[in-house]
C-alpha cells in the first residue's frame, strides 16, 4: 500500500492465477492513486502450468516452477494475504476468510483456477488425487513418487492409473515415468503407468499428426492407453469402469490420478454469479461478468459468451492483458477495453525426456528443439514476473534544492522499510535525545521500569495527535496537555510518560531539526506536570504525529470515576469549547489571528489546577472533553435518567459559534452527531450553532465535573481564580437515574 494519498476504492484481486500476475506487473508498471489493492491467494509461491512436467520430470528445480507472489505483490503496492475465499456476498460486497474478518471490496477480479471435473463418478474424493489445483497436487506429488521409488527398489510393482485423455494426462504420464525410473535407478519393469479415457481417441483436441506422434511416444515408453473406457466410480485403489451393465470392468492401481476436463469450484457459482452452459462464470469480452459489473474474471474460471474455448493456461496468460487494463479502467470509470481470445492457441507437449510436440490448427512439429524452443518460453515468462523492474521513486521536490548524492540517498531512503525499518533512524534520535535534559536516564535497557509509590494504585492511559498547527514545538505542548488530560480528569497524579512520535519523510537534517522541536516542546511540558518522559518510540508517517502514554497514580479507591454523579450535582465546565471548528477553519485559512491567538491560548492551560480544584470541592464524577465533543463525553458520564444542560451558559470561544455558522466543522463532527437521539431539545433549534458546538471534538479540552449544589459556586470561583475565566456551571443532574441516559436542553 501506498501511503502518499488517500485510498478511495478496494480493488480485490482473488487467486494467483496466470492473469492475475500481468495485473499486478501492470499495476507497478502504472499505478493509481487512490486505489487500494489487495490480492488473496491459497498460496504465495504459484506454479506456472507450463512448467510442471518439466518438474515433476526432474528437469526443473522448483526455482524454474514457482514465481513468488510476495515481490510481485510489493511491487503492485498490493496487501496480500495468504487465505482461501470461502465464499462471497455480492450484495455486501464482501468476501469471507477462514479465521479472520471477512474483506469488503468495490471491484472483484477472480482468477482462480479450476478443479477436475468429477461428474458422476462417487468415490472421487476419498480415492484419487486431481491434477488441479496444482498447488493441492504438487504436494500429494511428492508422496506418490516416495511410495514408487520405494517399491521399485524393493522389486514390487506400482502401478498408476490417470484417468483423462488431455494434455495433462500425458505430459504427466510421460514426467511421473520419467522421474520414477531415474529417481529409482530402476528401468522400466514393475512400473506400470496407464491412461484411461472415455473419448475414443487420445487428445481429441489435437490434429490427427500430432495424436499419433503421442501414441509412438506413449508406446516407447510403455504407458498403456485405454480410450473409449468410461469411468463409473472409485473404490480402494480401484477405478471402476463400464456402462453399468455386463461390460463392467476394475482397474487397480496404487494411486489413481484424476485429469479429467475442468470444472469450477462450488463457491463462486453459490455466490449467485452468472454461470454460462459449460458451467463456469459467464463473462463478456471485457471479461466483466454477466450479471455483475463489478466482478471480473479470468484465466481456467472464466467462459467469454460467445467466444468458448478449452481451459489453457495460454488463455488465461492472454486474458492478463486485458484484464490488467479493465481494472484500472473500470475503477476510474473510463471505458473498458475488448478482448477477443485466438482461435487455436499452440499447445506444446513435454515428452519428459527431452523432447516435445508442438501443435497448431493442422500444423505439426515434434523433436529437441521443440522442447528447447518451450524452456525459452516458459522461463521467459516466468522472469518477467520474477524481474521486476526497478521503479525510481518520485521524491516530489524542485530540481536544484539538493546535491546529486543527498538525491542519491535520499531516493534510496525512499524505498523505505515498514515495521522497525519505518523508526527514525538511531544516529538521529541518540543526538537529538542526548542534547535533551530532562528526560529520565534509564541505562541501556530494553523497556522502562515504573515503580508505583508504596499505598497508590496505578493508572494508564494512551493518546495521540495530527499536527493541526505549523509549529512543531507548540503542537508538542498542546499534545502533551492532550494526553495528560485523562489521567488529570481521574484525579490521578501524573508520573511519568513514553512519547510515539511520527515524523514525514525528511533529510537527516530536517527530521533532526523536527524531533527536537517536537521533544523540547514535550519535556518542557511534562517538567511543568511534575511527570518525568522515560523512552519513546519514533517512525516516519505521513504527516507529523504526536502521542504520549502516560501513567499516574492515586490513592487506591480515590479515582474519580466517569459515572458517579449524584442527583442535583452541578456540571461545571472548566474551559471554553471550539477548537475543533476553528482549527477547521485555521486549515482553510479562514481564522482570524485574534480567534486562534485564544484557542490556543485554552489548549495550552493545563487540567492540573482543575483537577485539584474539583477534588477539593468533592467532585463525584469527572471526565475530559476531547474528540467526542461535550455531547459525547457527557453522555458517557450518565449511568441512566436525564441530566440538564443549559446551553446559554455553555462557554464558547470566540469565532467558533461564526465558523459553525458557516458551516466549516471538524471531520469528526458528522461522527460526533450520531448521539443526538439521546438528546431533547428545548428551545435552540436542531441547526443553531450553539447546539452543534455540542458536538465539536475538544484538542486538550477541560474538564467536566460533576460536582455537589452546596459547592458549586465556589468551585467556579476557584477555577476561575487560577486562570480558567470561562469555566462555568452549565446544567445539573437529574432527579433519578431511571431509564436510558439523555441529555435534557434547557
Ligand atoms: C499437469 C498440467 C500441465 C499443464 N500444462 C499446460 C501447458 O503446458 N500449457 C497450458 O496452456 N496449460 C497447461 N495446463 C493447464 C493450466 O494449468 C490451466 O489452464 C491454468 O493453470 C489455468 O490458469 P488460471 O490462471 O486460470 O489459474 P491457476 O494457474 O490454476 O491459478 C489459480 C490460483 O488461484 C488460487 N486459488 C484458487 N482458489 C482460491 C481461493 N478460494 N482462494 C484463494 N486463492 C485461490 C490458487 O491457489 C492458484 O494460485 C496444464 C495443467 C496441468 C494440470
Amino acid at each position: 500500500m501506498r501511503a502518499s494519498e488517500p485510498l478511495v476504492k478496494h480493488l480485490l484481486l482473488v487467486g494467483g492465477g496466470h492473469s492475475h500476475l500481468a495485473v499486478l506487473r501492470g499495476l507497478g508498471m502504472r499505478p493509481v492513486p487512490g486505489l487500494m489493492v489487495t490480492l488473496v491467494s491459497r498460496e504465495i509461491l504459484v506454479p506456472y502450468s507450463g512448467a510442471l512436467p518439466a518438474y515433476i520430470s526432474g528437469r526443473y528445480r522448483a526455482e524454474e516452477l514457482y514465481i513468488d507472489l510476495r515481490p510481485l505483490a510489493r511491487f503492485a503496492g498490493a496487501r496480500l494475504i495468504e487465505a482461501e475465499v470461502e465464499s462471497i456476498d455480492l450484495a455486501a460486497r464482501t468476501i469471507a476468510l477462514p479465521s479472520r474478518p471477512e474483506l469488503h471490496f468495490d471491484l472483484l477480479s477472480l482468477n482462480i483456477g479450476s478443479i477436475p471435473d468429477t461428474g458422476a463418478m462417487p468415490g472421487a474424493a476419498e480415492h484419487t488425487v486431481g491434477v488441479k489445483p496444482i498447488d493441492g497436487f504438487l504436494r500429494a506429488w511428492d508422496g506418490i513418487r516416495g511410495e514408487a521409488v520405494a517399491a521399485l527398489k524393493q522389486g514390487r510393482g506400482y502401478r498408476i492409473a490417470i484417468v483423462g485423455g488431455g494434455p495433462a494426462s500425458v505430459e504427466l504420464a510421460c514426467a511421473a515415468k520419467a522421474r520414477i525410473l531415474k529417481d529409482s535407478g530402476k528401468t522400466d519393469l514393475g512400473l506400470d503407468i496407464r491412461i484411461i479415457s472415455a473419448a475414443n481417441e487420445i487428445l481429441p483436441a489435437h490434429n490427427q499428426r500430432a495424436r499419433e506422434a503421442i501414441r509412438a511416444a506413449l508406446r516407447n515408453k510403455n504407458i498403456e492407453i485405454l480410450t473409449g473406457t468410461v469411468v463409473t466410480g472409485f473404490a480402494a485403489n480401484t477405478v471402476l469402469c463400464g456402462d453399468g451393465g455386463e461390460n463392467q470392468k476394475s482397474i487397480e492401481a496404487d494411486r489413481i490420478i484424476l485429469a479429467t476436463g475442468a470444472s469450477l469450484p462450488e463457491w463462486p457459482a453459490k455466490a449467485g454469479l452468472a454461470i454460462s452452459e459449460d458451467g463456469f462464470l459467464e463473462v463478456n469480452r471485457h471479461l466483466q461478468s454477466t450479471s455483475h459489473d463489478f466482478v471480473f474474471v479470468a484465466g481456467d474460471a472464466a467462459t467469454i459468451k460467445g467466444r468458448e474455448r478449452p481451459k489453457s493456461g495460454v488463455y488465461a496468460v492472454r486474458q492478463g492483458k486485458p484484464l490488467a487494463r479493465n481494472l484500472p479502467r473500470h475503477a476510474t470509470g473510463r471505458r473498458l477495453v475488448g478482448f477477443s481470445p485466438q482461435r487455436s492457441a499452440l499447445a506444446m507437449l513435454n515428452l519428459g525426456d527431452g523432447g516435445a510436440i508442438a501443435s497448431r490448427g493442422e500444423l505439426f512439429f515434434q523433436g529437441r528443439w521443440v522442447w528447447r524452443l518451450k524452456h525459452w518460453i516458459d522461463q521467459r515468462f516466468l522472469r518477467k514476473y520474477r524481474d521486476l523492474p526497478q521503479m525510481q521513486p518520485e521524491l516530489g521536490i524542485a530540481r536544484g534544492l539538493l546535491e546529486r548524492r543527498e538525491e542519491r540517498e535520499l531516493r534510496a531512503h525512499a524505498m523505505r522499510c515498514g515495521g522497525c525499518g519505518a523508526k527514525v533512524a538511531g544516529s538521529v534520535l541518540e543526538e537529538v535525545l542526548a542534547s535533551i535534559p530532562g528526560i529520565a536516564n534509564q541505562g541501556v535497557e530494553d523497556a522502562a521500569k515504573v515503580t508505583v509509590p508504596a499505598g497508590r494504585e496505578l493508572w494508564q492511559t494512551v493518546d495521540q495527535l495530527k499536527a493541526f498547527i505549523d509549529d512543531p514545538w507548540l503542537f508538542a505542548r498542546i499534545a502533551t496537555l492532550h494526553c495528560l488530560g485523562d489521567i488529570h480528569a481521574m484525579g490521578a497524579r501524573p508520573d511519568s510518560a513514553l512519547a510515539i512520535v511520527g515524523v514525514p519523510f525528511a533529510s537527516r537534517s530536517i527530521t533532526r531539526s523536527l524531533m527536537r522541536e517536537l521533544m523540547l516542546g514535550c519535556v518542557a511540558t511534562l517538567e511543568e506536570e511534575d511527570c518525568r518522559l522515560l523512552g519513546g518510540h519514533s517512525a516516519e508517517t505521513r504527516e507529523l504525529q504526536f502521542g504520549l502514554s502516560v501513567n499516574g497514580h492515586v490513592e487506591p479507591g480515590k479515582a474519580l470515576p466517569k459515572q458517579g454523579m449524584k442527583r442535583g450535582d452541578a456540571l461545571i465546565l472548566s474551559k471554553p469549547l471550539g477548537t475543533g471548528t476553528l482549527l477547521a477553519a485555521d486549515m482553510r485559512h479562514l481564522a482570524g489571528q485574534r480567534w486562534m491567538d485564544a484557542a490556543l491560548r485554552t489548549m495550552l492551560a493545563s487540567n492540573r489546577s482543575a483537577a485539584r480544584i474539583f477534588r477539593e470541592h468533592g467532585a463525584t464524577a469527572c471526565t475530559d472533553i476531547t474528540g467526542f465533543g461535550l455531547a459525547g463525553h457527557l453522555l458517557e458520564m450518565i449511568a441512566g435518567g436525564p441530566v440538564e444542560l443549559r446551553l446559554a451558559d455553555v462557554p464558547v470561544l470566540d469565532g467558533a459559534l461564526e465558523c459553525i455558522g458557516r458551516g466549516i466543522v471538524s471531520s469528526l463532527h458528522a461522527d460526533n452527531k450520531l448521539i443526538e437521539r439521546n438528546i431533547e431539545g428545548r428551545g435552540e433549534s436542531r441547526e443553531s450553532a450553539r447546539r452543534e458546538i455540542l458536538f465539536d471534538p475538544q484538542t486538550a479540552g477541560g474538564l467536566l465535573a460533576a460536582v455537589p449544589e452546596s459547592k458549586a459556586l465556589s468551585c467556579l470561583n476557584a477555577l476561575i481564580d487560577s486562570g480558567l475565566e470561562q469555566a462555568a456551571i452549565i446544567g445539573q443532574a437529574g432527579d433519578s437515574t431511571d431509564g436510558p441516559a439523555r441529555i435534557v436542553l434547557a
